[in-house]
């Protein structure tokens, strides 16, 4: 009987294949008394299966294939170190000698006792961390029972497989970049969840959260995943099956045209070059980044470095190694490291949403006014960006202008970093540029002082189009006002672009705006010639500039930025498009 999931979509594209369960959760397990005489012997039957786990976990850890995403050494690591944590390494072994359990019944107990601290935790990330001890005990609950995952190979021409699990362990997900799984599925994750982190880095199409996909599918029973709808259709009908065939079909010859883009200059038709750059929001997305051949780093979103890292923030050091990182990746191109944007939707941690008191977060303690309130903290940042700044070329972007004076203060601080490090003789980038986040109305209102003292601009549409309009960008009940083309939010961009010209300053713009396709060649008329977007954008936007003529549609915008009705700018809109 056909019938469809609803769950998370975490990873796009469509999967149509045969689902292969993995083994469910071996969390239910025999509990029974070992005779005082096997004691020992039980000790070291968990034992050994410990170290087995640790073992396997170790080996993966360096052996990692060098195309596996930056993430995977990460996660091995941290579930080696759950599982030599005491208390699941050492106390299920004092329960066996103490209360003579059995080795799985001794470690589901302690389980338990994890379990139960996560689950008072309310930050959800940390609350998700709770799957990876059940994914680490799961693995060594399989040794002892001898029930361990066989990933089985597909045969040339046979459909592909869809796993179908409870949850995935990252070490179990190393298979999928080793073998030919079309998607996966799973009951368990949410949007933080490492099994979401990692699928969207495998680039697969995966939902997650489906509740108990496990218990309604059968084994080799066909299965269709809509990565982008969070949708999953089981047993569909021959009708539905030749639906989602034909659309994943348009979806691969769309990418592969797309894909012949890639090493082709960003030219208009008109010959005039364009330039795309990547954001990123970790060292590992540079690899995409690099594959659809972008210029640089346009924006590289630092503040997830900072986050869930239980109130701590990261040493210089940690900092210093994830920008050069992202310098050594890109290899000469640019790269544009935004410094601290937390507060409003991005909270370092639970203590920083009380220290955030705010009404109304967004416009309270954010970015750079938070960085100007913790030097100390502004200072360490700015040391790693500039260390960095040795080994390439890095620029410098401040968020969420809207003083003069917050830049003025930025640049003593910077100026101060500088000298510590001089002090320290340590290299760096003496003549490393600085630019502005134009996000805020009254920055795109003053940019005359603004362009006497920075290197260059970039317009964060998502936060311009917030503040302009009063939207909270947030806030679901007021999305439909959220307006990129409201003749106020054209004004400001614009003027934006041309205030930059003429002053001779780049201008970038990196918000949403800048990756989406429809939006291209309005930009392009307003002058824009630097985009900063999600990599997976990139070819797309690179393929409507490469049909596009500058000069027409500079034409064409001229008569949009002088119409004030929306019904009108509408019409010119569409007659953009269709040029
Ligand atoms: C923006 O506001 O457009 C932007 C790029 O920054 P963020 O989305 O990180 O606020
Ligand atoms: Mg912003």
């Amino acid at each position: 009987m056909s019938f469809a999931l609803h769950g998370i979509p975490v990873s796009h594209g469509i999967a149509i294949g045969r689902a292969h369960l993995l083994a469910p959760a071996a969390l239910e397990v025999v509990h029974y008394l070992v005779s005082p005489d096997q004691i020992e012997a039980e000790v070291s039957r968990f034992r050994d299966a410990v170290d087995l786990v640790v073992a396997e976990l170790r080996a993966l850890e360096s052996h990692l294939p060098a195309d596996a995403p930056a993430e995977f050494a990460a996660l091995l690591e941290l579930h080696r170190l759950i599982l030599q944590d005491p208390l699941l390494s050492e106390q299920p072994a004092q329960l066996v000698r103490e209360r003579r359990y059995n080795a799985e019944w001794a470690l589901t107990t302690q389980l338990r006792a994890a379990v139960q601290q996560f689950e008072d935790i309310e930050d959800p990330y940390l609350a998700s961390r709770k799957a990876d001890v059940e994914q680490v005990v799961e693995r060594v609950l399989k040794v002892l029972t001898g029930t361990a995952n066989a990933f089985p190979e597909p045969a040339p021409g046979q459909d592909e497989m869809i796993v179908v699990a409870h949850d995935i362990a990252p070490a179990d997900m190393l298979q999928f970049k080793k073998r030919l799984f079309g998607g996966f599925i799973t009951d368990l994750g949410g949007a933080t969840s490492h099994t979401a982190i990692l699928a969207r880095s495998l680039d697969i199409p995966a939902v997650v959260g489906l509740g108990n996909a496990g218990r309604l599918i059968r084994q080799d029973e066909y299965i269709i995943i809509d990565g982008d709808a969070g949708v999953v259709v089981v047993d569909p009908s021959p009708i539905v099956l030749e639906e989602y065939r034909l659309k994943r079909r348009d979806l691969e010859f769309a990418r592969e045209r797309l894909r012949r883009l890639r090493g082709m200059p960003t030219r208009t038709v008109d010959e005039v070059p364009v330039e795309l750059f990547a954001n990123i929001e970790l060292p590992g997305d540079c690899e995409m980044a690099n594959d659809v051949g972008a210029m640089g780093i346009g924006l590289y979103r630092t503040e997830f470095l900072f986050m869930n890292l239980g109130g701590k923030l990261p040493d210089e050091e940690q900092q210093f190694t994830a920008y050069r990182e992202v310098v050594a990746a890109m290899t000469g191109r640019p790269v544009t490291i935004r410094t601290l944007d937390v507060g409003a939707d991005k909270p370092l941690d639970d203590d920083d949403e009380d220290r955030n008191e705010s009404a109304n977060p967004a416009l309270g303690l954010r970015a750079i006014r938070y960085c100007l309130t913790e030097p100390n903290m502004f200072l360490t940042q700015l040391r790693a960006i500039l260390r960095a700044s040795a080994f390439g070329t890095v620029r410098l972007l401040l968020p969420m202008l809207a003083h003069v004076h917050e830049i003025d203060q930025s640049l003593n601080l910077i100026e101060q970093a500088k000298g510590q490090l001089r002090e320290r003789g340590v290299a760096f980038d003496e003549h490393i540029q600085i630019g502005g986040m134009i996000e805020i109305p009254a920055a795109a209102l003053s940019l005359s002082t603004f362009v006497k003292r920075l290197d260059f601009l970039s317009i964060g549409t998502n936060d311009l189009i917030q503040y302009t309009l009063a939207i909270d960008r947030t806030d679901s009940s007021v999305a439909h006002l959220y307006d990129p083309v409201h003749p106020a939010v054209l004004y400001l961009i614009s003027q934006t672009i041309q205030i930059g010209r003429r002053a001779g300053i780049p201008v970038s713009v990196c918000g949403e705006m800048a990756g989406d396709t429809a939006m291209a060649r309005l930009l392009l008329g307003m002058g824009l010639r630097q985009f900063s977007m999600h990599p997976a954008q990139i070819l797309a936007v690179k393929q409507e500039i490469l049909r596009s003529n500058s000069k027409a549609c500079a034409a064409q915008v001229k008569k949009i930025l002088a119409a004030s009705e929306p019904a009108r700018i509408e019409v010119l809109l569409h007659k953009l498009v269709a040029l």
